[in-house]
């Protein structure tokens, strides 16, 4: 940025990275800031964290908070290197929204609201240098060292774009218009339909920390978190990271995603050391301590086991089948629950963009921030922190 000169900055979506950007940058006197967005500042914040904004994670070790992002993971440890968790919390302190940690690592709002949460960000834009248009960005151009942008209202001219528009937009149209490559979108964290139709009998029932493992074009993946069976489809942060994982492979009923559950932290040995010492016990009440009754009244009901009878009168089968249910069950995925999707895979390449700058390297000027890059994470507060960061490192380099 030369000295003295006054930049006219343009911020295509005011969510998360829209939003945050803009707030940094109206803090330097010699940046004009027009931010567009169809829908007041930080909307698209009011639901997350089931509305309480897990605004972060915290890990401290980058290189395993990069770990949390299928896509994005090298690009990000450099963003982060910059502006990662520690300093985020730092600037949501400065902006007078106070955090904690939950005993699972994720960060949220000492408000646990995120209509606060949107609030006090939000009087953070009541700045005179910024303007807020309540515009749909359908177009971007070069002419003479400007950007133009044409609205669904105007025609403007700036000098710097922004471009953060998020998952679910035209902003991919946008990019593709200045010549970004896209990575082909697909919807990621979303709740997974099994052929075992039974389970969904068990709707309701949760479980924690369970360890699923997959494998993936001859890898094995191996996943922890909760699981939730629901009505019509099986869900939870643990299923969320499955389907971000397998978010390019087809997943049909002809071709289904085979998966194997670990519902509990024990092993087969120690197990049936319990089983032996517990021959008396009923089938039902002795594998009811391990899990809830309702799934264990399920099993039996499925592999035709009289649950009155005696541990001791087991068969071998029987016995194989039960300790299977706890610490190895076969499922099968057989499709992703339609707009369930919390994030977008997919989007701008990153191979275009600079790590250090989030600045195209095809356009000076143009920069791209958010969930609308070829970036997303699991749930737990990687999503925000993308954009929080990106936002970050972007408005440094233009204070430079
Ligand atoms: C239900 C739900 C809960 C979530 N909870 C969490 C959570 O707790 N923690 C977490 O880390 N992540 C969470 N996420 C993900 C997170 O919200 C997103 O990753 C994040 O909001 C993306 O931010 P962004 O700035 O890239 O885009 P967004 O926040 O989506 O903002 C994009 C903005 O751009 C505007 N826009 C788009 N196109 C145009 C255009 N052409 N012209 C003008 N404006 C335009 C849109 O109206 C929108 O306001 C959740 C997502 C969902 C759906």
């Amino acid at each position: 940025m030369e000295q003295g000169s006054i930049y006219s900055i343009a911020v295509i979506g005011l969510g998360a990275s829209g939003g945050f950007v803009s707030i940094l940058l109206s803090k330097n006197p010699y940046m004009k800031v027009v931010g567009f967005d169809i829908q007041p500042p930080f909307s698209t914040l009011l639901p997350t964290g089931g509305g309480r904004c897990n605004i972060s994670y915290d890990e401290n070790d980058l290189r395993e908070f990069v770990k949390n992002y299928p896509r994005g993971e090298k690009f990000l440890l450099s963003v982060f290197s910059i502006a990662g968790k520690t300093k985020i919390i730092e600037l949501f302190n400065d902006l007078g929204i106070k955090t904690y940690v939950q005993s699972d690592k994720r960060i949220f709002p000492k408000t646990n609201s995120s209509k606060m949460t949107v609030e006090k960000l939000s009087s953070h834009l009541k700045s005179d240098n910024f303007i807020f248009k309540r515009e749909k960005v359908i177009k971007i151009s070069k002419d003479d060292g400007k950007y133009v942008l044409k609205t669904d209202k105007q025609i403007y001219k700036f000098d710097v774009v922004i471009v953060a528009t998020g998952g679910h937009s035209n902003g991919y149209e946008l990019a593709k218009q200045m010549g970004h490559k896209i990575i082909p979108l697909k919807p990621s964290l979303c709740a997974l339909d099994i052929k075992e139709k039974n389970f969904y009998k068990l709707s309701g029932l949760t479980f924690n920390n369970v360890e699923i493992t997959t494998k993936l074009q001859r890898k094995n993946i191996k996943l922890t978190g909760d699981i939730l069976f629901a009505h019509k489809f099986i869900t939870g942060p643990c299923i969320f990271k499955l389907s971000s994982v397998t978010a390019y492979e087809e997943i049909t009923n002809e071709n289904p995603l085979k998966f194997n559950l670990k519902l509990i932290n024990l092993s087969k040995e120690e197990i049936e050391a319990d089983i032996k010492n517990n021959s008396k016990k009923s089938i039902k009440k002795f594998f009811s301590k391990y899990v809830p009754e309702s799934y264990i009244t399920e099993i039996l009901h499925l592999y035709k086991t009289e649950g009155t009878k005696q541990i001791a009168q087991m068969t071998k089968n029987e016995k194989e089948l039960l300790i299977n249910s706890l610490i190895s069950l076969n499922l099968n995925a057989t499709g992703r629950i339609k707009n369930s999707e919390i994030v977008t895979a997919g989007g701008v390449d990153l191979d275009e963009i600079n790590s250090k700058t989030m600045e195209s390297k095809l356009h000076k000027g143009l920069y791209f921030i958010g969930e609308v890059l070829n970036i997303d994470g699991y749930t737990g507060g990687f999503n925000l922190q993308n954009c929080w960061s990106g936002a970050f490192v972007c408005s440094k380099h233009l204070f430079n």
